[in-house]
């Protein structure tokens, strides 16, 4: 249910986005709704992550996470293991430095 709310508002931002591009607006007086679209289908897809991630900080459930950097993952010495400040998800990711 709420995977297809995601797939419904992603295609609002992305046919907005078409529609701005093709600049229909200037052939056809649609009244601004590609820009309408757009903003609802964010709108949309904000609320329904806010629904559906169980995070507890509002920004880490829209996948706005605070990785901070841990120790050397154990088995690839070239990973490192960040830890989300807010939710403590964890996430493996290569560091040059
Ligand atoms: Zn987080």
């Amino acid at each position: 249910m709420s995977a297809k709310l995601k797939i419904i508002f992603s295609f609002f931002i992305l046919f907005g986005a078409v529609l701005l591009l093709a600049k229909v607006d200037q052939t056809f007086n649609l009244y601004n709704a590609p820009s309408i679209l757009i903003a609802a289908g964010v709108i949309g897809l904000i609320f329904s992550l806010l629904a559906t991630n169980k995070e507890s900080s509002l920004l880490c459930r829209i996948g706005l996470h605070k990785y901070k950097r841990g120790q050397r993952d154990s088995e690839v010495p070239a990973m490192y293991v960040y830890t989300c400040e807010r939710c403590g998800k964890k996430k493996k990711a290569a560091s040059v430095v």
